[in-house]
């Protein structure tokens, strides 16, 4: 529960639970690519460095979407296979400046797309508490890595819920911060007013921690907030033990409690709910009116600013490029042959949606909804409530293989798109199980607010007293 968790575990300790989990044909394959005897020399250097500070010496883990110096970043995807980035993300450079040790590359859905992380073209990764299960995705990478204990704080990023969902499914806590809390510059954009840097850890003071590392204006990055970052470690230090939420208005949301949720992770939220009230808060109903439209306006909006910002990909300024006789020829082969179904899916829909005649039909009218839904978020925290907590996925992990139907697939994140529209903070910490898988509760809170949302994680985590592996 303390700095010192996250401290005592070593890169060489690291290593061990690597070769013990990671490897083989049933291993995890959470990582694409890493970096032992650098992370050990670094390790070395640190110990003699005798350095106090935050992170000194502790092995971190790196989504392959956020740019390393060192380390390939293939986002998953065959058309950047081998690419080594010329820069590093600020986040990553954050957590080394912190004293972090990078050990390696985390396997993600391509391009982040994706909720299972079976869209990688390097095979999926399996979810440490049932191997034949996914980890959630897209950062299902990250999220095994960090419930497999290889490490004990590792980044993702979200568009959708990529941290959220995969901490749920692999029992540990994932967060995303307020759209501009963390730089991201160096992550690879999939959809720019959606996508952010989220971090994984095992207890809510871990992720606060590394959050509050990452955080913080940023030049490089031009949608960054300037606003100062408060002490989130210490918001999830719990002060008073019996009522640590007197005051505290919890808002349950009732249109995230309908049919489509798995009734056992309900009576799990319930129960949540109710330890919630036990601790000193009150929880209220509350209505957030344009829910059920997040799902079909995020598969409008995410897809179209996908199929701009995956244009890059042409052969000629990065990773792959197809042998071809003429210019045309070469980006068609390069592009048909670097990315993968799901990808071009999402590139189809997305130029579908932005072309002359369907672009207000659908782009327009998307835009208008998502401030609608946007607008149901501000009007519940002006009503004097503090935080929102929900489920954070309609089900628990299913197997590798089990979701084939691409909308089946969508419909996995119909809890969490919602707070990536409306950019607000959001995290997901575990609540229970269900036939002994992970069930994920969520926290929302408005925005620059993850003070208040750490406050309420952290005592709902210390009445629960189930911290993975404490
Ligand atoms: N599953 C969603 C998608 O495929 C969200 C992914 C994400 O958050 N990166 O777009």
């Amino acid at each position: 529960m303390s700095v010192e968790s996250l401290k005592t575990h070593t890169v060489e300790a690291a290593w061990a639970q690597y070769d013990a989990v990671d490897a083989g044909p049933s291993g995890l394959n959470a990582f694409l690519a890493v970096d032992r005897e650098g992370s050990l020399a670094a390790a070395r250097a640190s110990a003699t460095s005798a350095s106090t500070a935050d992170l000194a010496g502790v092995p971190v883990a790196i989504k392959d979407n956020l740019a390393t110096l060192t380390l390939p970043t293939t986002c998953g995807s065959r058309i950047l296979e081998g690419y080594v980035s010329p820069y590093e993300a600020t986040a990553v450079r954050k957590l080394r400046d912190a004293g972090a040790i990078v050990i390696g590359k985390t396997n993600m859905d391509e391009f982040a797309m994706g909720s299972s992380t079976e869209n990688s073209a390097y095979g999926p990764t399996r979810n440490p508490v049932d191997r034949t299960r996914v980890p959630g995705g897209s950062s299902g990478g990250s999220a095994a890595a960090v419930a497999a204990g290889v490490v004990r704080l590792a980044l993702g990023s979200e568009t959708g819920g990529s941290v959220r969902q995969p901490a749920a499914f692999c029992g540990i806590v994932g967060v995303k911060p307020t759209y501009g809390r963390v730089s991201r510059f160096g992550l690879v954009a999939y959809a720019s007013s959606l996508d952010h840097v989220g971090v994984f850890a095992r207890n809510v003071h871990d992720a606060a921690l590394g959050l509050e590392i990452i955080a913080g204006h940023d030049p490089y990055d031009a949608t960054c907030a300037s606003q100062p970052v408060p002490p989130l470690r210490e918001s999830a230090v719990l002060l008073d033990r019996t009522q640590p939420l007197a005051g505290l208005v919890v808002g349950r949301p009732v249109e995230y409690f309908t049919d489509a949720l798995d009734i056992r992770i309900r009576a799990h939220c319930d129960a949540s709910l109710e330890r919630l009230r036990a601790l000193g808060a009150e929880v209220r109903d509350v209505s957030l009116p344009h829910t059920a439209l997040a799902i079909p306006v995020y598969y409008v909006l995410a897809p179209a600013e996908a199929s701009s910002n995956l244009a890059r990909y042409d052969g000629v300024r990065y990773g792959l490029r197809a042998n071809a006789d003429g210019l045309r020829e070469m980006y068609e082969r390069t592009r048909s042959g670097g990315f993968g179904a799901e990808v071009t899916r999402r590139i189809l829909l997305g130029t579908y949606v932005l072309s002359a005649g369907y672009y207000d039909a659908y782009y327009r009218r998307a835009q208008t909804v998502r401030t609608l839904i946007t607008q149901d978020f501000e009007r519940v925290f002006a009503s004097g409530v503090h935080v929102l907590f929900t489920p954070t996925a309609p089900t628990p992990a299913f197997r590798i293989g089990e979701v084939s139907d691409p909308y089946d697939m969508y419909l996995s994140d119909i809890y969490t798109v919602t707070a990536n529209l409306a950019g607000i903070p959001a995290m997901s910490q575990p609540i229970g199980l269900v036939d002994g898988l992970p069930v994920g509760g969520q926290f929302m809170a408005a925005r620059f607010d993850e003070t208040t949302m750490f406050k309420a994680a952290a005592a709902l985590e210390h009445a629960m007293g189930m911290e993975i592996g404490a």
